[in-house]
């Protein structure tokens, strides 16, 4: 199969969503990463993106809609809090997981009795849910493992050949995907995965918002995760991902030990001036790091970097999700200075 680059204009907006409601898949932009877009409803066009992606069956996919007065089509009930938090939060990256009625095949919520809820606020993803009139599912447009796309070169990269179309919108602006949280009761949230809206900024509207054990700990065998996709080694570009904590000299100090080639250090903007061994930067604050670190992955892989220390973010605010990719990207090895 030919995958066609598109364009954000009109005409082709157009085009990427009579291939969505026709069945197709099409990588489309959205204010957190790249997804790979296809009807929610439609089990045969859900299948092809697992194949595409090669996701495991039981990690379920977001539903994106246009408006959160739409959730109710899919969800057998809402709870008030869900509304309260949509109305500070939608659109934005921010996913709700609610108890879904019959419209979403099994195949979509990876056999759950729940489904992930996000209003986009990116132009095109937006539009492109509005002309087709789907409930688009759209997980990231990466291969299940990899780094996630933030632009649309990176999409073409994995899914070339596999999905009828990729949407040019540009860079992602966010660069991590969004926080998913469920509703524990009538004032309480808990966030299965961090994003761009912070535990701080849903403090706003809950009473309490618990972090789960799953974001910042590896699962034990046995375990189950609330968030499926939290079991999974993510994230990972082919290199071998180390993370370090420590400061800039504590870090310099440790990475001395390991000058063969092939290995590089991927650290923040303002350590720069000081590290005098391959690097790449990733941004100074948290924000930054959010959107330059899966573009920084890939790269790093471009170039040929065998191994790559990383100096690890604040975990923080916008920082956790930072974290929490990396953690998982380094597949759980962090060095504590
Ligand atoms: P991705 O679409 O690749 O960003 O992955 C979406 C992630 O959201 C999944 O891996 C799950 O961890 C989480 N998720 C989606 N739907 C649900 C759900 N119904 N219940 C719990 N977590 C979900
Ligand atoms: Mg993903």
């Amino acid at each position: 199969m030919e995958t066609i680059l598109l364009d954000d204009n009109e005409a082709d907006l157009i085009r990427a969503a009579e291939l969505i409601t026709k069945g197709g898949v099409v990588g489309i932009p959205t204010e957190t990463v790249y997804g790979l877009g296809a009807d929610a409803s439609n089990p045969v066009a859900v299948k092809r993106i697992f194949e595409a992606k090669g996701r495991p069956a039981d990690n379920p996919l977001i539903v994106h809609l246009a408006d959160f007065s739409e959730a109710k089509k899919y969800t057998s009930s809402i709870p008030e809090l869900a509304y309260r938090i949509a109305e500070k939060f939608c659109p934005g990256p921010l996913t709700i997981v609610l108890p879904k009625n019959g419209s979403i095949p099994m195949i979509t919520s990876g056999g759950l009795d729940t489904v992930g809820i996000r209003i986009p606020s990116h132009r095109v993803m937006h539009r492109i849910i509005e002309l087709s009139g789907c409930p688009i599912a759209a997980p990231s447009a990466n291969t299940s493992g990899l780094p996630s796309p933030t632009s649309a070169s990176h999409v073409m990269d994995d899914m070339a050949g596999k999905i009828e179309a990729v949407v040019d919108g540009g860079q992602s602006e966010f660069g991590v995907e969004s926080t998913v949280i469920s509703v524990e009761n009538e004032s309480s949230v808990r966030i299965l995965r961090p994003g761009c809206v912070t535990r701080e900024m849903l403090l706003e509207v809950c009473g309490d918002v618990i972090i789960d054990h799953a974001i910042l700990h590896e699962l034990e065998a046995g375990q189950t995760a609330a968030s499926p996709g939290m079991k999974y080694k993510h994230y990972s570009p082919k290199a071998d991902v180390v993370m370090v904590e420590g400061n800039i000299s504590s870090f310099t100090e440790y990475v001395k030990n390991y000058m063969e080639s092939g290995v590089y250090s991927l650290i923040y903007d303002c350590d720069a001036d000081y590290f005098p061994y391959r690097y790449m930067t990733y941004g100074s604050n948290s924000s930054e790091q959010a959107h330059w670190l899966f573009r920084r992955l890939r790269e790093l892989d471009e170039t040929g970097a065998k191994k790559v220390f990383v100096r690890a973010p604040s975990s923080d605010g916008v920082g956790l999700a930072v974290y929490n990719r990396l953690i998982r990207a380094a597949g759980f090895e962090v060095i504590r200075l």
